[in-house]
């Protein structure tokens, strides 16, 4: 989708926040282990060419998720280690050598494929993916742990880090978080020759449990200045969030009582009412459900109302305002402010997918 420059709706960033938020972090960590910002899926939405420049002088390294995320990094001339997260299957092998970027592997049978097609690993950079409880990918175990470690290094690979991931680091119950910690801990402490980089920590475990840090972190959501945990747990610090959602006033009528608003008809004008419009919509990541929640528009909430169409929204304004007033999706506005947690509530999800739904129609602008 084009990014849409000639219309008011922009995600504002700022920069500094993401550089601030990493600072405050680490800070707070007992030890001083290595910094990676976890840039996947654009940033979380934040622009991830732009967030690594300005943060590259700042961290040891990158995460994406995938390949394509990572050769953009390199075209943009980022030069610190990468790690793709995810698995990228043996037929893909030559790009992470090419782009000299490091890989996850997961599982004696990726090897077994690689050997079947005939790839070679030698010089390929790996960290070993441990699933130490979260289910999705990695080795389940310390003998399968150990013997990929000897395949890859009797093929040439660089068995550079071992890695798990937490499934509950943002909880209030820790049991889960426990026991993955300590079959992790296990595992690494029964390993012949254990890999340099050891890392479990994303976000939730930094900030909640900064004194189990191996030797690195991996800093996702927490570097863009928003809570893992939503209001669940309270952040022990302060963080700026870096983003924000603005849009402005592009029409805006007086209707009479009664009058039907958006597709459906699902709303009626109570009595006399100002009706403003806003050039956003679900194709911007601005998501049908969003009907019934709130904007800021000269420092007061503003309901939406009628549905949420593919580019368009309808708010109620207390009085006139001209065409242009900004509005605030996301952010602050006057005194008050609105952010993506409270959208994510509203929605019934976690503020990280409201971030990663805005669509590349939306212009990123930065500071
Ligand atoms: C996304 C991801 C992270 C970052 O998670 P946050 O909660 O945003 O800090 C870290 N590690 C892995 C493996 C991930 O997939």
């Amino acid at each position: 989708m084009i990014s849409s420059l000639h219309r008011p709706t922009k995600a504002k960033i700022t920069l500094d926040a993401v550089s601030q938020n990493i600072k405050a972090v680490m800070e707070h960590i007992p030890s001083n282990p290595k910094v990676w910002a976890v840039v996947k899926a654009n940033a979380y939405g934040h622009g991830a060419i732009a967030v690594s420049h300005h943060i590259e002088s700042q961290v040891d390294g990158f995460c994406v998720s995938n390949v394509d995320e990572a050769i953009e990094l390199r075209q943009a001339g980022i030069k610190k280690s990468i790690l793709v997260l995810g698995v990228v299957l043996p037929e893909e092998i030559y790009l992470a050598k090419d782009y000299h970027l490091s890989l996850t592997i997961a599982s004696m049978d990726w090897y077994v494929l690689a050997k079947e097609l005939g790839t070679s690993l030698k010089g390929l950079v790996c960290h070993i993916k441990v699933d130490s409880g979260m289910g999705r990918i990695g080795v389940r175990s310390q003998s399968e742990a150990e013997q990929l470690i000897t395949s890859l290094e009797s093929d040439g690979a660089i068995v550079e880090g071992i890695f798990t991931h937490f499934a509950t680091a943002d909880e209030a119950d820790e049991s889960q978080f426990n026991q993955q910690l300590s079959f992790f801990k296990t595992l690494i402490a029964g390993l012949e020759k254990c890999p340099p980089l050891v890392h479990a920590s994303n976000s939730a475990t930094s900030i909640w449990h900064a004194e189990t840090v191996f030797n690195a972190v991996r800093l996702g959501v927490v570097i863009y200045g928003l809570n893992p945990s939503g209001y669940t747990l309270a952040m022990p610090y302060a963080l700026t969030p870096a983003l924000s959602l603005e849009s402005a006033l592009v029409h805006v009528k007086e209707v009479p009582a009664g009058v039907a608003i958006g597709y459906g008809g699902t709303y009626h004008s109570e009595q006399a009412e100002i009706i403003g419009t806003l050039p956003i919509g679900y194709a911007d990541g601005w998501t049908r459900d969003m009907q019934d929640f709130k904007v800021l528009v000269d420092g007061q909430f503003c309901q939406i109302v009628g549905r949420v169409s593919m580019d368009q929204v309808t708010i109620r304004l207390p009085k006139r305002y001209p065409l242009g007033t900004r509005v605030t999706l996301i952010g602050e506005n006057g005194q008050e402010s609105l952010s993506a947690t409270d959208v994510a509530d509203k929605r019934g999800t976690i503020n990280y997918e409201v971030l990663c739904l805005l669509s590349d129609r939306v212009p990123r602008e930065y500071d």
